[in-house]
């Protein structure tokens, strides 16, 4: 909205969107396209009349069963039309008919937050309802990569907390009459996860400074979402094995944690899409498909 609203659209959500007041959600992904998204098929046919009517169904989006509104990015169905068959984006809300959101059940991650699957059963919309500002694929693109940090902004904070739990345990948990803490091995591997939490951290602060100067490149984004997650899986496990049994249970922490890195190791590109896109920028080839 911020990115690719139009004036009259930012200045009747922007406002209640950022205050929390207006749940939203960006439905991209589809239950046949998840890293291939740019094959989605929900379509978007302009009608005689200039109004929008879209049809087709979405997977997985947070936010997507809550009442406030809905990104649908679709693809243009008007033969003859300058945009017909790029990807556009539509302000959808959630009440309009033909809108059915259906939360995901059954989940193992993530469960504080609620993900749906969402049908959109030719939802008739105003003509003023796409997003001005996009024309192609590669809008919802733009979006991701300015998301993408944040997600390594997240895998820091669970792993941070990993590394809490077990340092703490180490001090206290007594076996061979010793404390963990006094051998050898424990204290490796405790250096071993600091190790890694502090790359973390680096990403994240050469991030933060990249995108205060107006200098982050989307391959940077990628690079430190690949990065973090994927440390943040190791921190987790060594974590988790360092309490022992007591790794397992909830009440620790620490398999919550794990089990929520393996979302947002998903989210917003997976770690093989990551490295495509990384390879993609370091190499000039793309190795997609
Ligand atoms: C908790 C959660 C929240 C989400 N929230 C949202 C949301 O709000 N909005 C939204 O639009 N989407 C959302 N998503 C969807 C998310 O972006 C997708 O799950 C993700 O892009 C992967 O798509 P997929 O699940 O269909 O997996 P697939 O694309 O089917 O991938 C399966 C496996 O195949 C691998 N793979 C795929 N293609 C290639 C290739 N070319 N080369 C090598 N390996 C490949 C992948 O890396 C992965 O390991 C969410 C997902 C989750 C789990």
């Amino acid at each position: 909205l911020a990115l690719f609203g139009s004036d009259e659209q930012q200045r009747q959500w922007l406002r209640p969107i950022a205050r929390g007041e207006v749940p939203a959600a960006f439905a991209l992904t589809e239950p046949d396209h998840g890293s291939d998204s740019v094959s989605l098929e929900t379509t978007a046919r302009r009608g005689s009349d200039g109004e929008w009517v879209l049809r087709g169904t979405k997977k997985w989006i947070g936010n997507g069963a809550s009442g406030g509104v809905t990104f649908v990015w679709a693809r243009v169905d008007d033969e003859g039309a300058d945009d017909h068959g790029s990807v556009r984006c539509f302000l959808v809300e959630q009440s309009v008919p033909g809108y059915t959101g259906t939360v995901i059940t059954g989940k193992g991650s993530l469960r504080g937050i609620h993900q749906a699957h969402i049908t959109l059963d030719d939802v008739r919309l105003p003509a003023d309802a796409v997003l001005p500002g996009t024309r192609s694929f590669r809008d919802a693109s733009t979006v991701l990569y300015s998301t993408r940090s944040g997600v390594a902004w997240s895998a820091l904070g669970h792993a941070t907390a990993c590394y809490e739990a077990a340092l703490q345990y180490a001090t206290q948990r007594t076996q061979f009459g010793k404390p963990l803490a006094r051998f050898q091995m424990v204290q490796e591997r405790l250096a071993q996860m600091l190790e890694e939490l502090t790359g973390m951290q680096l990403y994240c602060r050469h991030l933060a400074d990249l995108e205060a100067s107006g200098g982050l490149r989307p391959t940077q984004a990628s690079l430190a979402k690949y990065h973090n997650t994927r440390a943040a899986r190791r921190i987790a496990a060594t974590a988790r094995d360092l309490l022992g049994g007591n790794g397992i249970l909830l009440e620790n922490g620490v398999i919550q944690h794990m089990a929520d890195i393996e979302a947002i190791h998903t989210y917003e590109g997976t770690e093989s899409v990551q490295a495509l896109l990384i390879g993609r920028d370091i190499t000039g080839v793309s190795a997609f498909a």
